[in-house]
């Protein structure tokens, strides 16, 4: 990466070897009003790992993300993260967790530039009521060079294709230098070249930035190859472990019913074809 950014420079670790827990949920429920939408769920997620969140549509995925950013208390149990309870988190450390959310399609005449939408991302590291300045401008800049758009810069956001623009939204989290980062489907709603583009994109910044990742996908065989670890949704954790650990029909076919196929190769098949 041509340009490390300051945020990232802490001491970096090498593959597999982590950092303490970041975020640690202790028999953690979660609910909306119409009942949970996680249940009892006890997890630690290390600095610098590369989680992976898979299960059926519906099973809390994103909830999960959204309890990380501290947008949802618990209702029973603990949820801490860099050893604040997530209720209690401050904006200098929510600012500390990039998010890209599910993808809605952009509204191709919404006036916005693709440099806008990056410093949307600057506004909230420094607070909504300072100015960006030319620092600022710069780190967008640089977040669009690591994610290969820094030519798009001027282009109108809506003008570009779903990849493209993915790659923006992925710019955008990282021009607040996150710690962690968190994605929610990056690749729905995109073809498939173009979707192995931006995993790779993100195991690259998994690497170069040491950035602690937590992505959620229903495609489990686009994921296994690049997550460390998999979690296994399904409003309770039902596993968590390596690909070779996890994508076992056995375990698997608790939450994807016994439709569930796996190859020699470790693909799955899964029967329900939810994109979501
Ligand atoms: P996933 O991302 O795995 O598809 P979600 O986390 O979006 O799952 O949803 C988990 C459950 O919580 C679902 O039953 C869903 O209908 C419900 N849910 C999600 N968001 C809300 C919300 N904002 N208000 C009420 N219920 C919600
Ligand atoms: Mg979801």
């Amino acid at each position: 990466m041509a340009h490390p950014h300051p945020a990232h420079t802490h001491p970096h670790h090498s593959d597999h070897q982590h950092g303490k827990p970041l975020i640690r949920f202790e028999h953690a429920s979660f609910l909306y009003p119409h009942g949970p939408a996680l249940e009892d769920i006890t997890l630690e997620i290390a600095d610098g790992e590369f989680l992976g969140i898979i299960g059926p549509n519906g099973s809390g995925k994103t909830t999960l993300l959204r309890a990380i950013l501290g947008l949802m208390p618990p209702s029973h149990g603990s949820l801490r993260i860099f050893d604040c309870a997530c209720q209690e988190l401050r904006c200098r450390h929510r600012a500390m967790i990039g998010y890209v959310p599910q993808k809605r399609s952009v509204d191709p005449y919404f006036p916005i530039t693709v440099h806008e939408a990056v410093m949307m991302g600057r506004a909230g590291v420094i607070g909504l009521w300072r100015r960006t300045g030319r620092q600022d401008r710069e780190i967008a800049h640089h977040a669009l060079e690591d994610v290969g758009m820094a030519e798009y810069e001027d282009h109108p956001l809506g003008a570009l294709s779903g990849g493209q623009q993915q790659r923006v939204f992925i710019a955008r989290a990282l021009a607040q230098h996150p710690q962690i980062l968190l994605l929610d489907e990056p690749t729905t709603g995109i073809d498939t070249t173009t979707q192995h583009t931006v995993m790779e994109l993100i195991q690259r910044l998994h690497e170069d930035l040491h950035l602690t990742i937590v992505l959620v996908s229903h495609d489990i065989n686009l994921i296994a190859p690049l997550a460390e670890r998999l979690a296994l949704l399904k409003t309770r954790l039902y596993a968590v472990g390596t690909a070779r650990e996890i994508l076992r029909k056995d375990i698997l076919a608790q939450v994807y019913g016994p439709q569930i196929l796996t190859t020699d190769q470790g693909h799955v098949i899964v029967a329900d074809h939810h994109h979501n």
